[in-house]
């Protein structure tokens, strides 16, 4: 099996995954929130059929035939109205990222070279003059 590898910048990516779903004609509507769903009931099955949104001071609502909830980690179906999101246990821990600006490297030139640094205290940093050290 052939694996490539490659880094790409989120945003860029993204922009350019969009912009070729608009050349391919889909119209996307950015800066756009979904803030509800209306459903219809009949004959027994209810479906969501249009929603409403809202763009800065505009807002709206557009129906449709299908719907296909992208929302990510929102879940706007799953969580809002379908509440049948599951959470894997495992899983469930945190990330951190930040950008800076005017940074060296830390451990240039050892195999230590960019790895993250975290520091874990407890108590008071005065009564723990070493504090738990974890190396990512
Ligand atoms: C810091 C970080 C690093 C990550 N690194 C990696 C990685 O290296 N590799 C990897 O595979 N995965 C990584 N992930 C996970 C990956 O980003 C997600 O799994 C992936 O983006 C999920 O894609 P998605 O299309 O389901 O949702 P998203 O990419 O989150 O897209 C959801 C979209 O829906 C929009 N939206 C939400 N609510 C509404 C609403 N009400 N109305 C309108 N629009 C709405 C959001 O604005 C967003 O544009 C990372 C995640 C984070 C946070």
């Amino acid at each position: 099996m052939l694996v490539l590898m490659t880094h790409q910048t989120r945003s860029d990516f993204d922009k350019l995954l969009l912009d070729h779903a608009k050349e391919c004609g889909a119209c996307a509507y950015e800066r756009t929130r979904v803030t509800s769903l209306r459903f219809s009931d009949t004959s027994g099955t209810s479906r969501p059929v249009s929603a409403e949104w809202r763009r800065s001071d505009h807002s709206g609502e557009i129906s449709f035939d299908f719907l296909v909830d992208a929302t990510g980690r929102t879940g706007l179906m799953s969580d809002r109205y379908m509440k049948n999101r599951h959470y894997n246990e495992s899983l469930r821990n945190i990330a951190l990222w930040g950008y800076w600006t005017g940074v060296g490297t830390y451990g240039l030139g050892t195999e230590r070279e960019g790895a993250p640094w975290f520091e874990a205290l407890t108590g008071k940093c005065k009564d723990k003059p070493h504090p738990t050290r974890y190396m990512g």
